[in-house]
């Protein structure tokens, strides 16, 4: 007998019609012989109408109370899903985050898992019982309810398999697994059969909103074995392993992307030897996420430092540099919105040179200017402006021939 934890997404529960099918997907492997646990999101769009009621309340609600609002989300469905099971004729049992046992960091709205104590689940187990564990919530020490971020079930589906030892974790969600490119904007996108955890971390952290970062942070650090794959097409999904075992040959697995880039330039930097580690620090203490950076000297010997930002952190990052400008020592600053960032991935590229001297002249030959570069052992990204997102991905996309055939 195995252990599995399966995950449905918002969109996989939108509905009591697609509870039951859920319920269905949960009975079929009951069937087979395994214990499961059950991870759920809230119900379709619940969460975002959540913060929109919020929001017209107050531009910036209280941390603590929007994690006691957006946690109700994912309680609903657990509870009807509970209901569903049981009136199948499978005993279940619902349980919160804290019922569950999922310990977080004391943080608002972005918390970690800490630690899970998974006595509860286990003791269900035993007991013949599905569990079905609200996602994308836990507790603190002191006992207040946090939240772990947007998409953030996907990590709690994880941590758990990890914590009980799970044989395996499936993502269902309303893909059939994680793509070359996002299908809903480039129609050949190909479903790719195996990632790597590198891979899918670079993937999910450049854009590809198939899967929450944390959890192939999570799959990764405790070998947890990762399927993507679909609640409605009973098809092969994409499985996240160590190594990439299948189609290996191909140097560039995917292309991700993302809008809502702004790229900032401090200029004339007199104090260059600290003024890098005193913008970084203060930005960093004001919770705010710089991603590339690039920096250099003028003949006077002052620097020019340009970062890229979410658009979203512009004015709390402006107000910040604007604040400090005695210490920070600058001439002048300066802003470009509206960019995006587009990256190609691919383990393949460590031992491959000259990738990214194609992805330039790719982007050169549809006309893209490039704003400014990134580069890690297995990913390319370059800043291009909003309006040539797509174009550029498309160009990429079939310049590395990951299309289908
Ligand atoms: N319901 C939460 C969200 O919409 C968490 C999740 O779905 O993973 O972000
Ligand atoms: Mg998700």
């Amino acid at each position: 007998m195995g252990l599995i934890v399966q995950k449905f997404g918002g969109t996989s529960v939108g509905s009591i019609e697609k509870i039951l099918n859920v319920a269905e997907c949960v009975r079929g492997e009951k069937e087979r012989g395994n214990q499961v646990v059950v991870v759920v999101s809230a119900m379709g769009k619940s969460t975002d109408q959540l913060v929109n009621m919020a929001k017209e309340i107050s531009e910036q609600p209280n941390k603590r109370e929007m994690d006691m609002l957006l946690s109700t989300g994912e309680q609903v469905t657990i509870a009807l899903l509970s209901m569903a099971l049981n009136q199948k004729g499978l005993e279940a049992v619902s349980f919160t985050g804290w019922q569950a046992g999922i310990m977080t960091e004391p943080v608002h709205g972005n918390a970690r898992i800490s630690k899970i104590n998974t006595d509860a689940v286990q003791k269900q187990l035993h007991a013949g019982k599905v569990v079905i564990v609200a996602g994308f919530q836990g507790v603190t020490e002191d006992g207040e309810i946090t939240t772990l971020g947007r998409g953030g079930s996907d990590t709690t589906a994880v941590a758990l398999a990890a914590a009980l030892n799970a044989d395996k974790c499936d993502i269902y969600t309303d893909v059939t697994g994680v793509f070359t490119t996002d299908p809903r904007y480039v129609k050949n996108a190909r479903k790719l059969l195996s990632v790597s955890y590198d891979e899918m971390l670079e993937l999910a952290n450049l854009g590809a909103g198939v899967l929450h970062p944390r959890a192939v942070e999570f799959a990764k650090n405790y070998n947890v074995r990762l399927e993507v794959r679909s609640s409605m097409e009973k098809v092969e999904g994409t499985v996240i392993e160590g190594e990439a075992t299948m189609e290996q040959n191909l140097v560039v697995r995917g292309v991700a992307f993302e809008d809502g880039i702004t790229r900032v330039t401090v200029l004339g930097l007199r104090n260059s030897l600290t003024s890098l580690s005193t913008i970084f620090t203060t930005l960093a203490k004001n919770q705010i996420n710089v991603d590339i950076i690039i920096q250099s000297t003028t003949e006077e010997g002052a620097a020019n430092l340009s970062f890229s930002i979410h658009t979203d952190d512009w004015i709390p990052t402006l107000n910040v540099l604007e604040n400090n400008k005695e210490t920070l020592a600058y001439d002048q600053l300066d802003a470009e919105n509206k960019l995006a960032k587009v990256s190609i991935v691919g383990s393949g590229m460590i031992s491959n040179p000259g990738v990214a001297a194609k992805m330039f002249e790719v982007l050169a030959n549809s006309n893209i200017p490039v704003k400014m570069v990134s580069t890690s052992e297995i990913k390319v990204s370059a800043v291009v402006e909003e309006k040539n997102m797509l174009k550029a991905v498309e160009a990429l996309h079939e310049a590395f021939e990951l299309g289908q055939n």
